[in-house]
């Protein structure tokens, strides 16, 4: 049996979350100069994918991103694209 089938889908805080790099079609990027701060995608993400840095700095976490795009949906300033994975 792989190592990875023994991964658990609780995370660090106790949170279901799934390791899902592994089979993502699609990442979303963040544009820096777009984003607005507001948190909103942070908000949105099934499996709490984005994560905060201080009190203002979003980031996404690829080791569980799905690739669903709800938060590029979501962000009111369009400020994340989803980018096929394996594409330039
Ligand atoms: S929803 Fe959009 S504007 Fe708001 S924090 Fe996320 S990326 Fe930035
Ligand atoms: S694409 Fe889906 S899983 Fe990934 S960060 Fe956005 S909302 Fe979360």
């Amino acid at each position: 049996m792989s190592k990875r089938e023994f991964i658990t889908p609780i995370g660090e805080e106790g949170i279901y979350i799934l390791d899902t790099a592994s089979w993502r079609a699609a990442r979303p990027v963040m544009n820096k100069d777009k984003c607005i701060e507001c948190g909103i995608c942070l908000t949105m993400c099934p499996v709490n994918a984005i994560l905060r840095e201080g009190p203002k700095k979003y980031f996404i976490s690829y080791d569980y991103c799905k690739g669903c795009g709800i938060c590029a949906y979501e962000c009111p300033k369009k400020a994340i694209d989803m980018v096929k994975e394996g594409g330039e």
